[in-house]
């Protein structure tokens, strides 16, 4: 691994400061970004450590929508078990029990799961040709093993996909991220904040690199009853989506009154969808319809080589989620 400097940041604006130097990066739980700079998929100079930061509050605020507000830096384990997190947004603290190993979610942060980078095989080989790692070297994945790539968003130059199960809960529950740069803060809705490849795969989301993540921000909903993420991988733990849904819906006198729904392992970033969503509203919750929505789902999805099953997983799986999360199944 390459010799890199070690500093510990006193306050967010010495991150800031720090960062708008070329070659640093921020490290808090360090899960990702230690794997990538052993393999020397990324080889910083100099690392600002974060974690002692005071940014792991989770809290509610009140105002004309009551909101519930989680530091950067609070711990995914600690997430998943809030008493408050469990009972107004049941949806994160299932994906968040969802992901990785309880070891990892106990090092991860809320800041660093959304940061952490794609786990395409051929991003982590740099004896590959990686357009992402390395821009302008072309994709391995385009002719190679792609069973675990994207369905949705792709690009001649990237087909990978997003790892993080608790960024499709966070997209489908209308989150905003906040962040703090040298202009000052900015709030980004969680749809825009990872982006698909286009022409620069090398980006994975809207963040700058001078800008610090300090909280995640969630309006209260009525989706608390019926949500349920749903995830389908080659062995039960410790593994990435093939699939995964995040379902949640408001019903009221046997209607659906609202619906939210994203999915995960399909795209480059946590893939919401609202056509899918619209064609559940004002419906009931049956069998069938949760077949439309998900046939909805669908359009537009285009297949590789090794990844053609996806075609048929994601819609049943849309299926299975929504009848989960309605009662029905
Ligand atoms: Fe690299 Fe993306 Fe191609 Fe994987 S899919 S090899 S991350 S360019």
């Amino acid at each position: 691994m390459k010799q890199f400097q070690y500093v510990k940041a006193s306050s967010n604006a010495a991150v800031i400061s720090a960062i708008s130097k070329p070659g640093t990066k921020i490290i808090a739980g360090g899960t990702n970004l230690v794997d990538l700079m052993k393999r020397g998929v990324t080889a910083p100079d100099r690392l600002v450590d974060i974690t002692h930061l005071p940014m792991k509050e989770i809290s509610e605020t009140m105002g004309n929508v009551m909101t519930m507000s989680i530091g950067a830096l609070a711990l995914n384990s600690v997430v998943a078990e809030h008493p408050r997190v469990k009972e107004m947004f049941p949806l994160l603290s299932m994906a968040l029990h969802a992901g990785a190993s309880p070891q990892l979610r106990n090092m991860a942060t809320v800041g660093g799961n959304m940061m952490q980078r794609t786990r395409c095989t051929y991003f982590y080989d740099t004896a590959m040709p990686c357009n992402k790692r390395e821009p302008g070297t072309g994709c391995g994945a385009l002719g190679g093993i792609n069973r675990m790539h994207a369905i949705f968003g792709t690009s001649e130059k990237c087909i990978a996909v997003h790892p993080s199960d608790m960024c499709v809960a966070l997209a489908a529950l209308d989150a905003k991220v906040e962040v703090s740069g040298p202009k000052g803060t900015r709030y980004i809705m969680f749809t825009d904040f990872h982006r698909l490849p286009g022409l620069t795969p090398q980006f994975d989301n809207t963040v700058a690199s001078n800008e610090l993540i300090t909280r995640v921000i969630i309006p209260t909903n009525n989706f608390a009853k019926h949500s349920y993420y749903l995830k389908v991988r080659d062995r039960q733990s410790y593994a990435f989506a093939l699939v995964s849904v995040a379902a949640a819906l408001d019903i009221e006198g046997g209607v659906i009154k609202d619906a939210r729904l994203a999915m995960g392992g399909v795209a480059h970033k946590p893939w919401r969808l609202f056509d899918a969503e619209k064609a559940l509203i004002g419906k009931k919750p049956t069998e069938e319809n949760f077949a439309h929505a998900a046939r909805v789902a669908m359009q537009g999805a285009k297949a590789y080589k090794y990844n053609a099953f996806k075609l048929k997983l994601a819609p049943a799986t849309i299926t299975e989620a929504l009848k989960q999360a309605s009662g029905l199944a």
